[in-house]
């Protein structure tokens, strides 16, 4: 996790790192796809069989970001549950979840990605998945973009998850490029931190507020190709 005090040893790790980016990790949610949406149908349907009042004002304003285990909790309010009900209710939530994700299809990933992932394959840069979703690998599929991907890192690889820089080293390694080779690109403020504590380059896709601690902040990644990128990286950072 970056701390306060890590500070001076992080910005040693950016100053070594390599501009010839060899590998591009990515995020999934927010980056890839929006699937937010899907999270919030099945917590609505888990909601509406326990009769427990919900709807997507409460899951926006409380829910997002939270791990499944704090989302139960938050969803439940006072109710009080033992560990095998909590499994049994996030068992019912994650099938309603893989339920839904069978309507995602190619139409479903965020403008710009499907061009940066046919540039950075065609200009031999290797392409990696760093994401703390469970269901990661199966989401790429359904997109169909898996088999641009040399290596997935999902949920289930590393036990610390962002802002731990775990989940985004072990892809690195994975694919064996170095991490000062890498460029991060995330959505999070989380993921940022993850990324710059691996010693990698990030790229924060939104607002710029939210990210700023990234090396370059981009609204969207609608019409931006990989020389924009380079190009826009090598101006921040000179
Ligand atoms: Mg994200």
């Amino acid at each position: 996790m970056v701390k306060i005090g890590d500070r001076h040893q992080i910005a040693m790790v950016i100053l070594e790192r390599d501009p010839q980016i060899a590998a591009v990790i990515f995020d999934l949610d927010g980056v890839i796809t929006d699937t937010v949406y899907f999270h919030y149908l099945s917590w609505q349907r888990l909601a509406d069989e326990e009769q427990i009042p919900f709807d997507k004002l409460t899951h926006d304003g409380g829910m997002l970001g939270l791990n499944r285990e704090d989302a139960l909790c938050y969803l439940l309010g006072d109710r009080q549950i033992d560990s095998i009900q909590q499994q049994v209710l996030l068992k019912r939530k994650n099938d309603y979840y893989l339920e839904s994700i069978d309507k995602l299809n190619n139409d479903h990933l965020l403008p710009g990605i499907g061009n940066l992932l046919v540039q950075l394959h065609a200009a031999g840069v290797k392409i990696a998945l760093g994401s703390s979703s469970k269901n990661a690998e199966l989401v790429l599929k359904r997109l169909g973009i898996e088999h641009f991907f040399n290596f997935m890192a999902d949920g289930h690889s590393v036990p610390h998850l962002k802002p731990a820089p775990d989940i985004f080293l072990y892809a690195a390694t994975s694919i064996a490029i170095e991490p000062r080779r890498c460029l991060v690109i995330e959505d999070a403020p989380a993921g940022v931190a993850a990324g710059l504590a691996a010693g990698m380059w990030v790229l924060g896709v939104g607002p710029f507020d939210r990210l700023a601690q990234a090396d370059l902040v981009l609204p969207t990644l609608a019409g931006v190709g990989w020389t924009d990128i380079l190009a826009k990286l090598k101006y921040c950072v000179s």
